[in-house]
This record gives C-alpha cells, structure tokens and sequence, in this order.
C-alpha cells in the first residue's frame, strides 16, 4: 500500500512553508523593533546597533557550516581515536550516524579504536538515507509513524546490498522522510518568527525563564539565518538542512557575543524545537506497518532502537527481528529489557527476538570545536557498548543467549 504519500506533495510542504517564512518576513520587517533594554551585550557586536543585512562573516560563516570538505584539524579530529580497545575481538555496532565524515575516514578511526579486531559488523544508519560502510550491508534509521498510539516512531532497517537492487520504493520512501522532516528546520524558523506562532514563542520562553530582551535577540538571529538560507539554498546539501543548522549559527555567534547570552539562546531554541517537534503534522509520514511491509518484501532485518522512548511500541507486536536494550539516551532499562525479550522468546513460537546495543554515535559531533561540541553527544564511540561487557548485565545476556558474536551470527543469517 504507498498510497499514503504522492512523491509532488514533498514539493508542497517544503515549498508552503518557505512562503509562510517569506510571508512571515515581511510582516516582520513592516513591524515595530522589538522592546530591548541593555541587558544583552555583545563583546564586539552591538545587535541592537546592527543591521540586519548580511555581512561578509555571515555568508563565510553560513558556507563553512554547511561545508563537506573538513579541514585539517577537524580531519585530525575524526582520526584520533578517543580511546584505544586493544583486547576489544569482535566488533558490532548497528545503529551509528556518518552524517557528513568520508567513511573512509571514519574506517581508519575505528581501526585505531579496535587494533586487534578480528570479527566485525559495522552498518550505518543515517537518519532516512541508506549508507554503506562495508560495501556488504547498509542500513537506515526512518522516521514512521505508529497510528495505533498517534507517535512517531523510528526503525532501524538493515540490508544486505544485493537485496536493494529492487528497493526503489523503499529508496523513495526514505527520500520522501527525510524532505519531510528536513521541512522541520522551516516550521522552527517559521515558529521564532511568525507571529501567528507566538503561543509557541510564550511557552518557550516560560520553560526557559527567557524575558524579551533573549527573544528579540534570538529573532534578530534566526532572521538572519533565514536570509542566509534563502540565499544559499542552492548550494546547501539536503543532509545539513535540519534543525540543527540554526543551532550551529547561533553557536558561531559565539565569536561575537558573550558565551552566557548564547548558551541562553539555545536553550531556548531547544525548547522551541522542542515544541515543533511535538506538533510536527505526522500525517505525512509512512505508517510504521508501510516501512515495515517494504523492507520485509525486500529481505531486510528491522530492529526498534531505544524503545523506552516509546514503549507501547513493544506491545505493538510488529514483525522485527530485536530490540535495542541500551544507547547512551537509554540505559535506564537495560536489563528489564533483556528479560522481556528472553520472556517474549520463551513463549513466542517462531523468530526469535535479538538483543542489540546502539551505541547512537553522531560522527559530526566529532568534527566540531571541542569548545562547542555536546559532551554527551561527543563522547559516544562507533562500536563502544560498554554493557555487553557489564558482569550483571552479562548474567542476563547468557540467560537470554546472547552475545555480540552471537548477534552477528544470527543476524547476519537472517540477512543473507
Ligand atoms: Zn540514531
């Protein structure tokens, strides 16, 4: 069934949404200034002095955040293993972002992290965007939505390569998710700027504690941004257009403003996005039984990643083939985990259920300056999941039968 998405209605959801920023705009330019006083300074900037047009470091600064090409440092960055796991033999990691780091690249840090590696199953899983990192099996993690508890939800789908040779829908169902969700990065500026959203605007601010003077401040940026985005759209990969993009700006403002006032920036347009997020229109994404149906169709192995942040996905008996019992957003659960899926295996006829770890590492993460990457976030390994290792952990593992050797084992068949 792939009735549910016409591939024009793409074109029209990003497309409105562009004219309701470009609508949003124009009310904004024809409006008072916002009410500031003098708490917001600037170390080298006055924004209340400045214009708005954009300035040569603007455009540097946009080409730079959505550049491909790495500089050397931040090439020294990605091949400087964060630690060393010399007696490390077998190595599985299912669920982990590229983003925009060469594989190659990536192949020589994981190299350094694992030099004694003798057994390995590396398949990536960027977000709605099959990848390949052994040439043998790729992978994704889509975005879906599951009806039966009005959620989204996400899977993490594995292939081995020659099963894609007929994957056209299942390619083009992950082209459509990720335009759709890329259109997210609009509806956050649309939502900072536009006054219609400005129930959104309120909310955020009261979660944040942020006043006026931090909300005009953060409008005078992301109207920035936005023409900077209008400006460049051509020239920016589909990969970088995401929430993150305006998040990334503001941190460059850093250069010009004092680190306290973009710190209280983020937050609150982590809240904002937040909220977005929340009342994001889920009706254009593929149901999770269409992407379910597709990939079985097709001979790939569908793992749910993280469930605890959606747990009646476990009651939704979906044909998968395991669970993902921790990733370091979800480590809370682990062993409970484990155990349901032995209990589901013990009285299930028929596949049994894997257990995985995702160690969830963002790869772009890495590129960053150290004085603005997300510690948590840069501190996660591809391949690092300490918890297979765990002693306790581990009792429920061999109660379960599992281990990663086993895993690729058993996945692999399942795969081939
Ligand atoms: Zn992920």
């Amino acid at each position: 069934m792939k009735t549910a998405i016409l591939p024009s209605q793409n074109v029209s959801i990003s497309d409105s949404l562009k004219n309701k920023i470009e609508e949003t705009t124009s009310i904004q330019n024809s409006q008072p200034p916002f009410k500031t006083s003098d708490s917001i300074k600037s170390t080298t900037w006055d924004y209340k002095n400045w214009e708005n047009d954009l300035t040569e470091w603007d455009q540097e600064t946009y080409e730079n955040l959505v550049a491909i090409k790495l500089t050397p440092e931040q090439e020294a960055r990605v091949l400087e293993p964060a630690e060393v796991f010399s007696r490390q033999e077998t190595v599985v990691a299912l669920h982990w972002h590229p983003e925009f780091v060469p594989m190659e690249m990536i192949r020589k840090r994981i190299d350094a992290t694992f030099p004694n590696k003798t057994r390995e199953l590396f398949i990536p899983t960027q977000h709605n965007q099959i990848l390949s990192y052994d040439g043998v099996y790729s992978g994704v993690e889509v975005d879906c939505f599951a009806p039966q508890f009005q959620k989204k939800v996400q899977f993490l789908i594995h292939f081995e390569n020659s099963k894609l040779v007929n994957g056209d829908v299942f390619k083009s169902m992950c082209e459509h998710t990720r335009n759709y969700r890329g259109s997210q990065l609009f509806e956050l500026v649309a939502s900072i700027l536009d006054p219609r959203f400005d129930d959104r605007i309120q909310k955020a601010a009261s979660v944040t504690a942020a006043d006026d003077d931090l909300v005009a401040f953060v409008r005078w940026g992301t109207q920035k941004f936005e023409k900077l985005f209008a400006k460049n759209e051509s020239r920016t990969p589909v990969d970088h257009i995401r929430n993150k993009l305006l998040a990334n700006y503001f941190d460059r403002l850093r250069e010009h403003f004092e680190d306290r006032q973009i710190t209280r920036a983020q937050a609150f347009i982590r809240a904002v996005k937040k909220i977005v997020k929340k009342e994001f229109n889920p009706d254009y994404f593929y149901r999770a039984e269409e992407f379910i149906e597709e990939t079985r169709s097709l001979g790939g192995g569908i793992i749910i990643p993280h469930p605890e942040q959606f747990w009646p996905i476990l009651l939704a008996d979906y044909d998968v083939d395991g669970y993902e019992v921790w990733n370091p957003q979800s480590r809370q659960y682990t062993e409970f985990l484990i155990n349901v899926v032995a209990n589901q295996n013990k009285t299930h006829n028929g596949r049994k259920l894997l257990i995985t770890m995702g160690d969830d590492c963002h790869m772009g993460e890495k590129v960053k300056d150290p004085k603005v990457q997300n510690r948590e976030k840069s501190s996660r390994q591809i391949g690092v999941q300490p918890v297979w290792d765990d002693l306790i952990i581990r009792k429920s593992l061999n109660l379960a039968g599992m281990d990663r050797d086993r895993l690729i084992d058993e996945y692999t068949a399942r795969l081939n």
